[in-house]
C-alpha cells in the first residue's frame, strides 16, 4: 500500500464501529460503551491507511475480548467500555485505545509483541495480531507501539507516529 495524507480521527472512528458491529453481529446481547475523544485539527500525517486500520482493528478486537472476558467474571454493574482518543504533541501524533477489561500481569505484558504469543484458546487467537501491529507501526511507519496495563482495571495501547 501507498502512504497518503489520512484523517486519523475518521480512520479510528470507522474501524471502531467496524469492530463493534462485527461482534454484535455474532452476539446481539453484547453491549459496550464506545467513547471517542478526538483532538480537532490533528496534524497532517501520511500513512498507509489499510495498514494503520489493521492495527486499530487488532487493538479494538483485543479490547473487546478483554471486556467480554471481564464481564463473564464480573459482578453486575460492570459496564464494558472501549475508548479511543487522539493527541498531538512534541512532533508526535498519538492514537490511544483503552479498555476497562481484564488487564494483564507484567509476565504477560512482557511477551505480547512476540509472534504466536497468546493467552487465548487456539480457536480464538493466533497470537499474531500484536506482533504484526508492532511491525506495521515501527518498521512500516517509524513510530512506536506501547502498552500499559493494570490487572483487573484495564489496558491502554498507544500508537505514536512522527508528524510529517
Ligand atoms: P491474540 O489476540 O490472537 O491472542 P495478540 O497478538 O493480538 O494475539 O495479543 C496477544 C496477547 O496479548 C493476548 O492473547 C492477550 O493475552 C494479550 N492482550 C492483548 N490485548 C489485550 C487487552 N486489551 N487486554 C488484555 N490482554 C490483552
Ligand atoms: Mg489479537
Amino acid at each position: 500500500g501507498e502512504r497518503r495524507p489520512t484523517d486519523l480521527n475518521a480512520l479510528a472512528d470507522e474501524y471502531l464501529k467496524i469492530a463493534y458491529h462485527g461482534l454484535r453481529a455474532k452476539d446481539k446481547d453484547f453491549n459496550a460503551d464506545l467513547k471517542t475523544n478526538f483532538m480537532t485539527d490533528l496534524g497532517r500525517i501520511e500513512v498507509v491507511p489499510q495498514e494503520i486500520g489493521r492495527v486499530l482493528l487488532n487493538l479494538y478486537n483485543n479490547a473487546f475480548y478483554a471486556v467480554i472476558k471481564k464481564q463473564k467474571l464480573a459482578p453486575s454493574g460492570y459496564q464494558p467500555t472501549v475508548t479511543v482518543s487522539t493527541h498531538q504533541f512534541n512532533g508526535q501524533l498519538q492514537i490511544r485505545v483503552s479498555d476497562n477489561g481484564t488487564g494483564m500481569p507484567e509476565s504477560v505484558k512482557a511477551k505480547i509483541f512476540q509472534p504466536f504469543f497468546t493467552t487465548k484458546p487456539t480457536s480464538e487467537g493466533t497470537g499474531l495480531g500484536l506482533s504484526l501491529s508492532y511491525d506495521i507501526v515501527t518498521k512500516g511507519h517509524g513510530g512506536t507501539l506501547t502498552a500499559e496495563s493494570e490487572p483487573n482495571q484495564g489496558t491502554v495501547f498507544t500508537i505514536a507516529l512522527p508528524l510529517t
